[in-house]
């Protein structure tokens, strides 16, 4: 069990270079991204909104 959060756990294919983005929708809570894996499994990224001035 090493470093399984960081490449799928079906293929193998590394989570940080995303095989398909698929869509990004801005919210309150930041940038939600959808991406597809190589295999063909569908994944959400939230990256948190940091300019809160
Ligand atoms: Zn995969």
């Amino acid at each position: 069990m090493t470093g399984s959060d960081h490449h799928c756990a079906r293929c193998g294919w590394p989570i940080d270079q995303p095989f398909q983005v698929l869509s990004r929708h801005r919210t309150s809570e930041g940038l939600v991204t959808y991406t597809r894996c190589a295999c063909g499994l569908l994944r959400m990224h939230l990256t948190p909104a940091t300019s809160t001035i």
